[in-house]
């Protein structure tokens, strides 16, 4: 009989439209030739508020792409799991065999989601607990990074305390940054994703506004040296054994890679490959595996670098263990690129998630 695929999207995240996109890929690789013979979709939709949905109401998600409210008065459906809790009961979701979770940003690719689903026993692709919440979280796993012996921009972090509650202190930390790091510099959200929060900063004042608008995000801020490099990505399929893709550049003609330039039809373009020396490429590539295996990731995961021309260095910047997903998206164009369609590639994450079950007799 057919493996049953909970496909897990929506959420409660800045990402949620995104996922939506990268959900309905997804049920078309689902229910392409080489996959339905084998694999049975069950959408299961989590709305903007949290509530988690299947059936008829995910199903019309995927179909239309427009998000819902689902705790909205004119849903009535018997499938609603009850708010305030909003966390679903395992027995609803009984049927399903392996989960396909395709959430972006917190609440889905930090290891919250990975837990609940860890408790309810059931297979997942994707990262575990421990490597959705590292990548999630840019100060754990720049100390993962660096322990593992990656190249990366100097950086110091702050918590939110030391900005907001203490105005002795502030000018101080602000002296030091400036010290320490420069400008132009970058203040980041610890716990955050496409490019939320985040600041390039060129003076005093403009550090001051970053840090206070980066901990109205987060508790914890981190603050690194700004390059000027290429910006090249390469995408990471496997469990203990992952391999690498080829290399793609991302270009644009905006300040940074910000939220807009990532979500604006046009604003930003790749190249796959990215015209790089072999050299350069193949260093990359085993960087991208290094830090996979660094974090325990598992499944797939971006892996994203800073090419400073200039000096040769290539820098890693982060990895994102559920990167986008939609039919143009990074991580799956980079596969195309490298021989494996998308069809198939969703066809590998589904074995790689059933893989890694303990054997059961
Ligand atoms: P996110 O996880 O939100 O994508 P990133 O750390 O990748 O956050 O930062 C978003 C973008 O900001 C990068 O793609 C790049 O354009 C720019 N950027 C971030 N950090 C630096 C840095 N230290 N030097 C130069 N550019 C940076
Ligand atoms: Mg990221
Ligand atoms: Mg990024």
């Amino acid at each position: 009989s057919k493996i049953r695929v909970g496909l897990l999207f929506g959420g409660r995240s800045g990402e949620h439209e995104v996922s939506i996109r990268s959900a309905q890929a997804i049920a078309t690789a689902l229910r392409s030739d080489q996959n339905a013979s084998k694999y049975e979709l069950l959408p299961v939709y989590i709305g903007k508020d949290g509530v988690w949905q299947k059936g008829e109401i995910a199903q019309q998600v995927l179909a239309s792409g427009e998000p819902l409210y689902l705790t909205d008065e004119k849903t009535t459906s018997t499938d609603l799991v009850p708010s305030p809790s909003l966390l679903p009961e395992a027995t609803n979701f009984e049927e399903i065999d392996v989960w396909f979770p395709i959430l972006h940003g917190p609440n889905g690719e930090d290891g919250t989601i990975q837990g609940l689903l860890t408790l309810m026993q059931v297979p997942f692709v994707g990262s575990g607990v421990l490597g959705s919440a590292i990548g999630m979280d840019k100060i754990a796993m720049k100390m993962i990074f660096s322990q593992a012996g990656l190249s990366q921009v100097k950086y110091k972090t702050v918590k939110r305390s030391q900005i907001w509650s203490n105005p002795c202190i502030f000018p101080k930390l602000c002296d030091e940054l400036e010290a320490e790091l420069g400008y132009p510099c970058f203040v980041k959200p610890a716990n955050l994703g496409s490019s939320v929060g985040i600041s390039k900063v060129r003076s005093r004042a403009e550090l001051v506004t970053a840090l206070d608008n980066a901990a109205s995000y987060d508790r914890r801020i981190i603050i690194e040296a700004g390059v000027e490099a290429r910006e090249l990505e390469c995408a990471v399929l496997g469990n203990d054994q992952p391999q690498a893709s080829v290399v793609g550049e991302i270009t644009y003609q905006s300040d940074f890679y910000d939220y807009e330039t990532k979500y604006t039809e046009g604003k930003a373009a790749w190249f796959i490959p990215a015209q790089v020396s072999d050299n350069i490429a193949n260093k990359i590539k085993e960087m991208a595996v290094q830090a996979f295996l660094a974090l325990d990731a598992a499944g797939l995961a971006r892996v994203d670098f800073f090419y400073v021309e200039k000096t040769g260095e290539v820098l890693i910047n982060e990895i994102n263990t559920l990167p986008g997903f939609t039919a143009t998206s990074m991580y799956p164009q980079l596969w195309a690129s490298s021989g494996i369609s998308f069809s198939e590639l969703v066809n590998q994450l589904i074995q790689l998630a059933l893989e890694r079950q303990p054997e059961v007799s």
